[in-house]
């Protein structure tokens, strides 16, 4: 008999996408941020001390969530730092799910984030899922059907992911409205900072909601994937709930003083989204006149479904990969079809456009 819970023996792990080291692989498949992080990042990790290093670091990085509470226009109350963004997930499915009691388990709508269904079995928590509409929109009617079934946490991420479409906050609102009373809604914006808005403004006691937790992460918009730094925003009581729950240090020095650094300098972050958002545009158009199908993306990557008629999907992301560029390929339903291509620097994207074209119309012998 193995030694872990037969829930962790019939787990399938998550699969994060590949992360070549040889440095000379284009990288479109992980959804970084092509630019590195603020300079005033470097320096405040170099500026960490020997001696900072030696005690124990503040428990709940109260000096970044100042800093956080006042970008957003929140109290610190309002924010939890954690170990990047995934650490808030798993977090919030410990502490608002409750699979041994009552059975209140987690609400999907897929194609989603993989790692929730992930963290549910860990948690040996029930999910129940539904699919999005074709245009990757919220199921018509899931605030109703919510409304009937023990659901502990609903999890959207917005904009999208891998479609890059954005929710609107009414629709959002209505999902909270569904469950409040009875479980949380967590609107996962990992890529928020790509996108023309945020669902913060749920957050406003006007709105007479208290079950809305927001993720947000410096992994993508920040150039901070290595850095492993995210936060919650959400109702102080959500936040008091969390607090009690996470590891006693979660959040380690360096990545406290790295991630005040990089909040705090806001101008230099925006400029490297203008510049993803500008690529972002010129990538869409580019993809299209080659014959690809492509949504509108308000994130930092775009699905993009390969020419009928061409090579499938699975194979171009096969001589892509070849050609030393990787991109993302799901082998799952509503998705066979398509690539996820993270926007990257113009020379990289002008790399993948070559060998793209290369693939649509070999060079004659
Ligand atoms: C990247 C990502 C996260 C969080 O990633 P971390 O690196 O752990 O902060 C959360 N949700 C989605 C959809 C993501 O793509």
């Amino acid at each position: 008999m193995p030694y872990e819970r037969p829930n962790i023996t019939e787990l399938s792990a998550y699969v994060s996408g590949e992360q070549p080291t040889d440095g000379k692989t284009i990288k479109l498949n992980t959804n970084e941020n092509p630019y590195p992080p603020s300079p005033k990042v470097l320096e405040a990790i170099a500026g960490v001390s020997g001696e900072l290093l030696r005690k124990y670091p503040p428990p709940t990085a109260a000096s970044f969530r100042r800093a956080a509470a006042e970008v957003h226009g929140v109290k610190p109350e309002n924010v939890i730092a954690t170990n990047a963004g995934d650490e808030l997930l798993r977090l919030a499915l410990t502490v608002f799910t409750d699979p041994q009691s009552d059975g209140r388990g987690i609400a999907v709508a897929e194609p989603t984030y993989s790692l929730y269904r992930v963290l549910a079995g860990i948690h040996g928590t029930p999910v129940y899922a539904e699919m999005l509409t074709d245009a990757f929109g919220l199921p018509e009617g899931w605030e109703g059907r919510l409304a009937q079934r023990p659901v502990g946490i609903a999890f959207v991420v917005n904009p999208h992911a891998p479609s890059g479409r954005l929710e609107s906050i009414d629709r959002l609102a209505e999902v909270a409205g569904a469950l409040q009373g009875r479980g949380i809604l967590l609107v996962d914006e990992a890529y928020v900072d790509f996108a023309g808005r945020s669902a913060l403004p749920l957050l406003d006691a006007k709105r007479g909601l208290d079950n809305v937790l927001i993720l947000r992460t410096l992994s993508k918009g920040y150039g901070l994937a290595g850095l492993r730094f995210g936060y919650g925003l959400g109702h102080a009581g959500l936040i008091a709930a969390m607090d009690k729950a996470r590891d006693s240090f979660n959040t380690d020095i360096v990545a406290q003083a790295a991630a005040e650094a990089a909040i705090r300098d806001q101008a230099y972050a925006r400029s490297t989204w203008d510049r993803v958002i500008e690529q972002r545009g010129v990538m869409t158009q580019a993809l299209q006149d080659r014959g690809f199908v492509v949504g509108r993306s308000e994130s930092n990557f775009v699905l993009a479904q390969v020419p009928v008629g061409s090579v499938p999907a699975g194979e171009f992301y096969g001589r892509l990969k070849a050609a030393g560029i990787l991109v993302r390929y799901f082998d799952q339903e509503r998705l066979r079809d398509k690539l996820r291509i993270t926007v990257g620097t113009p020379e990289q994207n002008r790399a993948l456009l070559s060998a793209i074209d290369l693939i649509l119309k070999p060079a004659k012998v």
